[in-house]
């Protein structure tokens, strides 16, 4: 076991501090990882604040890992030491479900093992990448093209496949019409990404604030949701609506800005219940649905896609004594667009 540097959470809803974890010994498939920066996920804070339940304590946040190999494993095949990796939200699955075989892991049938927050099979807790090193299995690691810097990379690996896996799935392209709803850590790669595979991009945000950075970003539209007329104006447009936001959504208003056989497609998290009259869904013939990260060869194609297209996230980057004043700016949707956490600093 090695002991390393890390932010935790104590306990639900208390301040992250220094800390240290133990890392488990370099297995014979395990990558050891000299982690470089680390991106704060609006799903940190959910579990930092026990919102889901079941949360774990000492909790060390964080699934949006980029670093370099620093030691190999003697059966690691795919990775050398100074290698530029990234690890995302998942770290093991039972690899042999029918969606493990389809390289859909995200949704193991026998339940996946996350980054943090979880128990790996061994019954140990797992730690994330607000922390120095980190030991994970080669089959969970990916590459990091050189085109992209590792700060700008780090988001990507669960903002990036969050956003681009339902984007693939439902067909964003050419003739399409994307909203996007809510520009934060998920949206604004919501944005380029859409943008990038050709589609005609809306933004639904709260206001305007954010509007010159969304034009800038790729959208083609923006409205604030705020405003009624928007939901008038707008009625019937969309093929697609990729909806990111943290809080409970009236989904009604917005399915109904779905064309005929339009999906609005969730991947927001909050806390509580959200309710729905059905008769949004029949008229129109309209679908809604969920997707969740994405599977680990889905991650590397999204890295060399972003690569191929320039797409990194739009990042702020803080030491780690700024996690908690970072948590509160995000909560009040004053995230311009990531924060990324130098794990230099911890
Ligand atoms: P974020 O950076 O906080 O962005 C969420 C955005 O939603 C905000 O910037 C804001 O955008 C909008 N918003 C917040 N509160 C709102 C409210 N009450 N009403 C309307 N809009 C509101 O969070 P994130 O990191 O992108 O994560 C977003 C959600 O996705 C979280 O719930 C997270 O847990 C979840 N998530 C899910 C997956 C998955 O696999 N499905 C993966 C990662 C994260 P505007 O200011 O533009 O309105
Ligand atoms: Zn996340
Ligand atoms: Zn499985």
């Amino acid at each position: 076991m090695t002991t390393v540097a890390a932010y935790a959470a104590p306990a639900a809803k208390a301040p992250l501090e220094r800390t240290t974890v133990e890392r488990r010994p370099v297995g014979e498939f395990d990558v050891l990882i000299d982690i470089k920066f680390a991106g704060i996920c609006h799903s940190d804070i959910h579990q930092v604040h026990d919102g889901w339940g079941s949360s774990v304590f000492p909790m060390v946040p964080g699934h949006e890992i980029a670093g370099v190999v620093a030691e190999t494993g003697p059966g690691v095949t795919r990775f050398a030491v100074g290698d530029r990796v990234g690890v995302g939200c998942m770290v093991d699955s039972c690899r042999e479900c029918e969606n493990c075989r389809a390289g859909l892991e995200q949704y193991c049938l026998r339940g996946n093992t996350l980054t943090y927050n979880a128990l790996d099979k061994n019954g140990e807790p797992t730690y994330g990448g607000y922390s120095h090193r980190i030991v994970v299995d080669e089959n969970f690691t990916v590459r990091i093209p050189d085109g992209l810097s590792l700060d700008v990379a780090a988001p990507l690996l669960c903002a990036g496949i969050t956003t681009y896996s339902p984007l693939r799935h439902w067909n964003a392209g050419p003739g399409k019409k994307v909203a996007v709803v809510g520009m934060g850590g998920l949206g604004h790669m919501g944005v380029k990404i859409a943008h990038a595979l050709g589609a005609e991009v809306t933004v639904l945000s709260q206001s305007l604030r954010k509007k010159d950075d969304g034009l800038r970003l790729g959208a083609d539209h923006y409205y604030a949701t705020a405003d009624a007329t928007t939901f008038e104006k707008l009625r019937g447009t969309f093929d697609i609506i990729l909806s990111t936001v943290s809080a409970p959504l009236q989904l009604d208003a917005y399915l109904s800005l779905l064309r005929t056989d339009g999906a609005l497609v969730n991947v927001g998290a909050p806390e509580e219940p959200v309710s729905l009259n059905l008769f949004s869904l029949l008229n129109g013939r309209r679908t809604l649905a969920g997707s969740g990260i994405g599977g680990i060869r889905e991650t590397q194609e999204m890295l060399d896609f972003c690569a191929e297209h320039g797409l990194g996230a739009e990042i702020e980057l803080i030491g780690a004594s700024e996690i908690n004043e970072a948590y509160e700016r995000v909560l009040d949707s004053d995230v311009r667009y990531r924060f990324v956490i130098d794990t230099a600093t911890i």
